[in-house]
């Protein structure tokens, strides 16, 4: 008897495993086509100032609709980067970023967000042509360098410190400023975080949901942020979604906050109305 559900537990297995192969495969091929087929688009979500709620930044995120239906980044990533298709859609996301970037300024001049966030994944960081590509797209867009922010994870900064120094150091001398995403949950030697052109370190959501119900994990927040304010590092809370995630995100020393307490990814028109707002509520205050 334990025979056969032990086989039959098998056979389960098995046909999920062919099904999840069979997914795979069918999103792999779908996202090939996906650029040409018009079926990216990009939100963008907020970056605030938590003791006032302005916004100051956003990150651009990447949103991928085949008509069989919405597939999250968390699934499809991981799959692009396996098949190396992120590379290509990854110098699309650039390309739009750099587009972005020139229309706030054509827009809002110096009142324009300080900066936008640009994902890079780690198969692009390989690509050695990579700051040649970044360095054309940006003269050709007319964006400022300075206001792209790129945003590399800590997993993967640290996977291959040699290769990842040298083309960071590339890209941070275009005048882009680089930010660890998903601060504390890489392992970094500190010995090699100071070794990197990082001006920026974003502490992991996992982190921020943990001190509510890990107390213990104050301590291990406690210690990542002291170590990013000793390093002279800009600090950004990951998804805040609660006002005591954030007050204590603000008590051990971040300067800013992302999450859906203040905001959730957004359609970039919904970003430019929320824009126009603050500027006019500065100005009927002023
Ligand atoms: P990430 O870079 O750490 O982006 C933050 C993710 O956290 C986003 O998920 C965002 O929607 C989500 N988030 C923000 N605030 C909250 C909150 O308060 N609560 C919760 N539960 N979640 C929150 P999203 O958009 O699904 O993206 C997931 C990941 O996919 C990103 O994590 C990033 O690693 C990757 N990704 C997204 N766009 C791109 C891209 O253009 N290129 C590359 N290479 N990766 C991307
Ligand atoms: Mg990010
Ligand atoms: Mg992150
Ligand atoms: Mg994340």
């Amino acid at each position: 008897e334990a025979k056969l559900s032990s086989a039959g537990s098998c056979l389960v297995y098995s046909s999920m495993l062919a099904e999840r192969t069979r997914q795979r495969m069918q999103i792999s091929q779908g996202l090939h086509r996906a650029i040409a087929k018009g079926e990216l688009s990009l939100r963008l979500q907020p970056i605030v100032n938590p003791t006032n709620g302005h916004i100051v930044a956003a990150e651009l995120l990447l949103r991928w609709h085949p008509a069989t239906g919405e597939v999250p980044p968390a699934v499809f990533i991981p799959i692009a980067e396996a098949t190396g298709t992120i590379i290509g859609i990854g110098d699309w996301v650039f390309a739009q970023a750099c587009e972005i970037e020139a229309r706030w300024r054509q827009r809002w001049g110096d009142a324009a967000p300080a900066y936008l966030a640009v994902n890079l994944s780690p198969r692009q960081l390989n690509k050695s042509s990579i700051d040649g590509d970044f360095a054309a797209m940006i003269e050709r867009s007319g964006a400022r360098p300075e206001r792209l922010q790129l945003e590399v994870t800590e997993t993967a900064l640290m996977a291959d410190v040699e290769a990842n120094l040298s083309v960071l150091r590339r890209l941070a001398a275009l005048g882009m400023p680089i930010a660890v995403d998903d601060f504390g949950t890489g392992y970094s030697s500190l010995a090699q975080l100071t070794r990197m052109p990082v001006s920026v370190l974003k502490v992991d959501r996992a982190f921020v949901a943990s001190l509510d119900q890990q107390p213990e994990n104050r301590a291990v927040v406690h210690a990542i942020v002291s170590l990013g304010r000793a390093l002279g590092l800009t600090l950004v809370a990951e998804g805040v979604e609660t006002p005591a995630q954030l007050d204590e995100m603000l008590t051990q020393g971040c300067s800013l906050a992302q999450g859906y307490l203040f905001y959730r990814p957004m359609e970039l028109d919904a970003f430019d109305r929320a824009i126009e707002q603050q500027l006019c509520e500065r100005s009927t205050r002023a």
